[in-house]
C-alpha cells in the first residue's frame, strides 16, 4: 500500500545546471525560396541553433532546440542566456508555470517572436526530461494516436534548383519512401511557376502527393489567378499565398476553393494561431514549436485547431515534430528535411511514405561531435552534480 501523500509523491527534484549553446549549422548550398527571387532576403547559408541542456539534481538530462534563419541566432541566445537564471532551483516537472515564469522574466520584450522562441529551448528540454524519467517517448508521454506520420519533401524543391535536377530530388524522394513533394512556387514570373508545377505533374503522375509553397510573395490578385489556375493539378495544398498576417486574404482563399490553403509557419505565439484559427484562414495550420515558444504553446495551437477540426502540418523541425504530430486527431503531414541530422547521433527511419516515431526516450536525441564543432558560443549556469 502506498501511504506517501501526494506532497510526498509529487518531484522534489530540481534544476540545478543549464548550458545554453549557440550553433551554426551551414548548409551544403545557398537555398532561395520566392523571398529570395523578390528581393526580401538573401539566399540561406545556415542555420543558427539553440540549444538547452538542463540537468536536475537527481541526475535526469533534457535537450531542448530553438533556432532562426538569416538573422536573429545571437538574440535568441542573449535572451535566453538572461531569463536562464530563473529556472535554477525549479521543478522540472512544472512546465506550464515555468514556462509562464520565463515569459514574465523577459516580459517586456513581448510575448511572441525572439523573446519566446528563447524560452522554446528550455520548454523542449523539460518536455525531455519529464519523458525520459517516465522512460516513454515524448510522443508517448502526450498521448500517441499513431506510430509512424506520413511525410514530404521539402529540400528538393527550392527556386535555385533547375528542372531537370527538381524532377530527380522528387524521384528519389519517393524511391526513399518518402510519401509526397512539395515544390516553392511564388516566382516574379507566375509563368515559370505554373511550368515547373506542370512538369513535376508529368513527371510524378496523377497519384503523386504535391503541394506548393509560394512563401508569402503574391498580392491578393496574383494570388487569387494562381490557386484558381492550381486548382486543376489537384495539390495537396497551396502553401503561404500571402502575407503571413494577412488572416482575411486566406480565408477567403480558403473558402473560395476547394484546393486546401496551408498557412501559419511565421506566426510566433499561440496566440496569433488562434487569429488564424478563429478566421478559419487555413485548411492546413502550419505550427513550428520553436518558433511560438515550445511544446508548451504548440499543444495550445494544436488543442485549438482539432477543435476547429483543421489539418495539421507542423513547419521544419522534423526531429521534435514528429512526436508533437503523432498526437494530434487526424494524420498531421511532417515536413522531411534533412539539414539537421547532422547536429544529432540518431536518425529518423522512413517507411511507406511516413517517419516512424522515435520510441526511445524523451525526444531521442542527442547532440553530435559535429554539433559541438559548430557551436560558436555557449554559457552555463549552476552547478553539475
Ligand atoms: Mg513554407
Amino acid at each position: 500500500m502506498n501511504t506517501r501523500t501526494p506532497s510526498e509523491s509529487s518531484s522534489q527534484d530540481r534544476i540545478q545546471w543549464m548550458r545554453l549553446s549557440s550553433c551554426l549549422l551551414p548548409l551544403a548550398q545557398p537555398i532561395s525560396d520566392a523571398k529570395v527571387l523578390t528581393g526580401r532576403q538573401k539566399p540561406m547559408t545556415e542555420i543558427a541553433m539553440l540549444f538547452a541542456e538542463i540537468e536536475t539534481r537527481d541526475g535526469h538530462r533534457g535537450l531542448g532546440m530553438s533556432y532562426s534563419k538569416r538573422a536573429g541566432g545571437p538574440g535568441q541566445f542573449a535572451h535566453a542566456s538572461e531569463i536562464a537564471p530563473t529556472l535554477l532551483g525549479e521543478d522540472p516537472s512544472d512546465i506550464q508555470r515555468l514556462w509562464t515564469r520565463m515569459c514574465w522574466a523577459g516580459a517586456s520584450v513581448g510575448r511572441s517572436g525572439l523573446a519566446v522562441q528563447s524560452i522554446g529551448a528550455f520548454d523542449v528540454a523539460l518536455y525531455d526530461i519529464k519523458a525520459r524519467r517516465a522512460g516513454l517517448s515524448l510522443s508517448k508521454l502526450l498521448g500517441s494516436q499513431r506510430d509512424a506520420v506520413r511525410c514530404y519533401n521539402t529540400s528538393g524543391g527550392f527556386l535555385h534548383t533547375p528542372l531537370d535536377q527538381l524532377k530527380r530530388n522528387a524521384s528519389a524522394s519517393l524511391e526513399r519512401g518518402i510519401g509526397g513533394i512539395k515544390l516553392k512556387v511564388g516566382q516574379p514570373d507566375c509563368a515559370q511557376d505554373i511550368a515547373r508545377v506542370t512538369a513535376m505533374r508529368e513527371h510524378l503522375g496523377d497519384a503523386a502527393a504535391i503541394m506548393v509553397d509560394a512563401n508569402q510573395q503574391w498580392d491578393r490578385p496574383t494570388a487569387q489567378r494562381m490557386c484558381r489556375i492550381f486548382e486543376a493539378f489537384n495539390l495537396v495544398w497551396i502553401e503561404e499565398p500571402l502575407d503571413a498576417y494577412d488572416y482575411e486574404g486566406h480565408a477567403a482563399l480558403a473558402a473560395q476553393f476547394d484546393t486546401p490553403i496551408a498557412t501559419g509557419e511565421m506566426l510566433t505565439s499561440a496566440a496569433e494561431h488562434g487569429e488564424l484559427i478563429r478566421q478559419r484562414s487555413a485548411d492546413f495550420l502550419m505550427p513550428d514549436g520553436p518558433r511560438l515558444g515550445g511544446i508548451t504553446p504548440f499543444l495550445k495551437v494544436a488543442a485549438q485547431a482539432e477543435a476547429a477540426h483543421l489539418n495539421l502540418a507542423p513547419h521544419f523541425a522534423m526531429e521534435l515534430h514528429i512526436h508533437l504530430a503523432a498526437t494530434y486527431a487526424s494524420e498531421p503531414w511532417v515536413e522531411h528535411f534533412d539539414w539537421l541530422e547532422p547536429l544529432f547521433n540518431e536518425r529518423l527511419e522512413i517507411a511507406d511514405g511516413r517517419i516512424i516515431v522515435p520510441t526511445r526516450p524523451g525526444l531521442g536525441l542527442s547532440l553530435s561531435e559535429q554539433a559541438r564543432r559548430w557551436t560558436c558560443q555557449s554559457a552555463e549556469f549552476g552547478t553539475r552534480g
